[in-house]
């Protein structure tokens, strides 16, 4: 424990209903129910305040990917602070750890990207992609050229920026959104694809969705188009493999830029170092975050393709935008020894070659549970769509809530394991081994059977 008091399970949830707004929270409730407290990691595992051990199946927020209490990053972090904590990279300076991270993400990133522009969060990274497209139009005497098409049902953060880009409603609706962002639906299969022929067919028609919104809209007042390889928050929605080469190929016949947010996919999530790569597309600029620190300490940023720099710095002039925290000595020394973790370590080839296939057989096991319609995965991500009727693939009435009723059981089962609406997702570190990918599993199982035997209870099927 780094606080300096030691206080009872009850305090701290006094303590924290008293002070403490919880991001994405209903505050209220959350002070009524209490809330739970962490208090320790290790490896994929937490301890809260009552001593219970939980298997992370989230890794933290998608973020934790070498699991907690790795040495290096943390040895990386304490030598830092202690050598130069903070300097910034405003006024014609830099810092050692802040040049060795732009360059080492020049190496693990697909060869266009040869700049980075750093940010403090995935949210930061994705205003700058705002203002960065939009100059980038600007500079090449083209500024009719503002609108960025996003999907619904993505999310790319929560600043004014980042919740505009994203398609949730929700958080469209408190605050409002800034102008010229438009959103075409999602590749969501098993809600959108059930006239199609096939799965790889949707992914095309998916993809059409772009196409007849830029023609509607006039390519030449479209900057940009965004969107998550794999959609996350949205709840672990795997595209067809025909959907993003398509994307690409529209987005190449209008001249729109191609934005990938790699900020969950990036550094290994799904089996190559970033997800355009498993997912065969070449975006001009790629946000990234999370998994650039595996969320030991908040880093986030842009890569910059060649397309997009050499107007930048060829033509642009002064850009006038940055953060205090750009390049963060201390953030960037983490970063250093997390993605020399995963280069030493062969992570990413491990997830591409066993750890995903071996997460992929075990999900579609759990397709033969009674409550589960369907189960994607990819790489280290995996969903599983309760449902009411399995044969019909009804669904259950929303305001129900059956995720949250399973994510309940999971939680007081030792297991975290999220809820998008019915859609049950995990994320786990990706330095698993099998067989706590099969206590995952098993885990999974028995939250799925006392779920299943609940709602019986509750007369909700
Ligand atoms: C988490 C997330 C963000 C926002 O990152 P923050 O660090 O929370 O600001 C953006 N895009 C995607 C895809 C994310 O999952």
């Amino acid at each position: 424990m780094t606080t300096t008091t030691q206080r009872s399970t009850r305090e701290w949830q006094a303590a924290d209903a008293a002070h403490y707004l919880h991001p994405f929270t209903d505050f209220k409730s959350l002070a009524a129910k209490g809330t739970r407290v962490i208090t320790r990691g290790d490896n994929i595992y937490l301890w809260d305040s009552e001593g219970q051990k939980i298997l992370d199946g989230m890794s933290g927020l998608w973020c934790v990917n070498v699991g907690y209490g790795q040495q290096d990053l943390i040895d990386a972090a304490t030598t830092q602070l202690k050598t130069l904590p903070f300097y910034n990279s405003f006024f014609q300076t830099t810092t050692p750890p802040a040049i060795e991270l732009s360059e080492l993400l020049a190496e693990v990133t697909p060869p266009q990207f040869q700049h980075v522009f750093f940010a403090g969060s995935g949210s930061e990274g994705n205003d700058t992609i705002v203002r960065m497209v939009r100059r980038y139009w600007d500079v090449l005497g083209q500024p009719q050229r503002k609108v960025i098409i996003s999907r619904n049902n993505a999310y790319h953060g929560s600043t004014l920026a980042g919740g505009s880009l994203g398609g949730m409603s929700g958080i469209h609706a408190q605050g409002g959104v800034i102008p010229d962002i438009v959103h075409i639906e999602q590749p969501f299969f098993f809600e959108h694809g059930r006239q199609s022929r096939s799965f790889e067919d949707f992914g095309l028609e998916a993809a059409s969705w772009l196409d007849r919104k830029i023609t509607e809209i006039g390519a030449d007042k479209v900057a940009a188009f965004i969107g998550e390889p794999v959609q996350g928050a949205g709840g672990v929605i795997v595209p067809p493999a025909s959907y993003w080469p398509e994307i690409q190929r529209i987005c190449d016949k209008h001249g729109v830029l191609l934005v990938s947010d790699e900020v969950i996919c990036g550094f290994g999530r799904t089996g190559q170092w970033f997800g355009c790569e498993t997912f065969g597309f070449r975006p001009d600029l790629m946000t990234f975050a999370k998994g650039v620190t595996s969320g030991y300490i908040p880093l986030g940023g842009v890569m910059v393709g060649e397309r997009v720099a050499r107007v930048l710095v060829d033509q642009g002039g002064e850009f006038n935008h940055g953060y205090t925290y750009s390049g963060h000595p201390v953030a960037c020394a983490v970063a250093l020894a997390n993605i020399r973790f995963i280069q030493r370590e062969g992570v990413v080839e491990r997830v591409r070659n066993e750890l995903g296939p071996y997460l992929a057989k075990r999900f579609a096991e759990l397709n033969e549970h009674p409550l589960v319609g369907e189960t994607q995965t990819c790489g280290m991500m995996g969903a599983v769509q309760l449902v009411k009727d399995k044969a019909s693939r009804t669904v259950f009435d929303s305001s129900l809530e059956v995720g949250m009723v399973c994510r309940g059981h999971c939680f007081g089962n030792g297991l975290i394991m999220r809820a998008v609406g019915d859609r049950m997702i995990v994320a786990p570190p990706l330095v698993m081994t099998l067989a706590q990918v099969d206590e995952m599993i098993g885990l999974i199982h028995q939250c799925l059977d006392l779920t299943l035997a609940d709602l019986k209870h509750r007369g909700w099927l």
